[in-house]
């Protein structure tokens, strides 16, 4: 079997109904895995496009703005990948910024995404699976995992956070058979970037910035998930990888 398969696992990607989420959904399913498609929103979309291709797909319903929503998913299943992809913006002024942008952020883009990925690990750890001797956790950080952004402090300082925690789960469990790995997407043409690219002014300087010079797709995400996932990455532990068609490197 090739290494790069992902035949015989069983993966949970987070905000999978749309963008990076559905792209990811539909990567792993297309290297045999088979994938729970969750979303706050019927994924419907996502498994028929799945199923169409001859994969294999559920779907869940989990509103991750209850962090501890996923506590009971994971315990007596066998997935062995787990991609926390979901996350949300709120632009504001930091003069401005209000306490419930701030919750709301923190509380999808990071607390969840900890206490997920702590539900993910016990299980795992508990009933190791069928599918192979080894798990993948993939988190979905940002450009502004390194870079400050403007006018969004809650989602630059929950994608900070979502560096280190990648960084700690890895120190912690590399030792246990559990690959923690981050993706940094730089721009994607998304819903969570819409405002940007409908302002010509700010998505003319964008593009102006990446040396690809154009927006990434979230297919462009879905592949380096899809590999984080496998064996041919078992030794890499608590990386943040860049996928931004070359913003940071500038
Ligand atoms: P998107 O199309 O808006 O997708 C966000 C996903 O998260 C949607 O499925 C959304 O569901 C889900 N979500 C939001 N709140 C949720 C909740 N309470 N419970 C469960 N799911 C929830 O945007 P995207 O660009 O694909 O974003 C995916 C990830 O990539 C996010 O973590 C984002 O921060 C990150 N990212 C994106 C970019 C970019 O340029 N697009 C760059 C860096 C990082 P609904 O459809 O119901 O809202």
């Amino acid at each position: 079997m090739s290494a790069f398969s992902l035949a015989g696992r069983r993966a949970l990607v987070t905000g999978a109904n749309t963008g990076i989420g559905q792209a990811i959904a539909v990567a792993l399913a297309a290297q045999g895995a088979r994938v729970t498609c969750a979303g706050r929103r019927p994924c419907d979309e996502t498994i028929t496009q799945i199923s169409a291709s001859g994969g294999a797909a559920d779907g869940l319903i989990l509103d991750l703005a209850d962090p501890m929503a996923a506590a009971d998913v994971f315990a007596g299943q066998d997935y062995s990948i787990l991609v926390n992809n979901a996350g949300i913006i709120r632009r504001a002024d930091s003069l401005e910024f209000s306490e419930e942008d701030w919750d709301a952020v923190m509380d999808v883009n990071l607390k969840a995404l900890f206490f997920t990925t702590q539900a993910f690990a016990r299980a795992y750890i508990n009933t190791p699976s069928e599918g192979g001797s080894h798990a993948a956790v993939v988190n979905i950080a940002s450009l502004l995992s390194f870079q400050g952004g403007i006018r969004v402090p809650s989602y630059t300082a929950s994608k900070h956070g979502v560096a280190g925690l990648t960084k700690i789960l890895a120190n912690e469990w590399a030792a246990k058979g559990i690959n923690v790995n981050a993706i940094a997407p730089g721009y994607i043409a998304t819903n969570n970037t819409a405002a940007l690219q409908a302002d010509p002014e700010r998505n003319r300087a964008i593009v102006d910035r990446i040396p690809a010079g154009r927006w990434g797709a979230p297919e462009d995400i879905a592949g380096t998930a899809a590999f984080l996932c496998s064996a041919a990455a078992q030794y890499i532990h608590g990386a943040v990888l860049n996928v931004d068609g070359g913003w940071l490197a500038r």
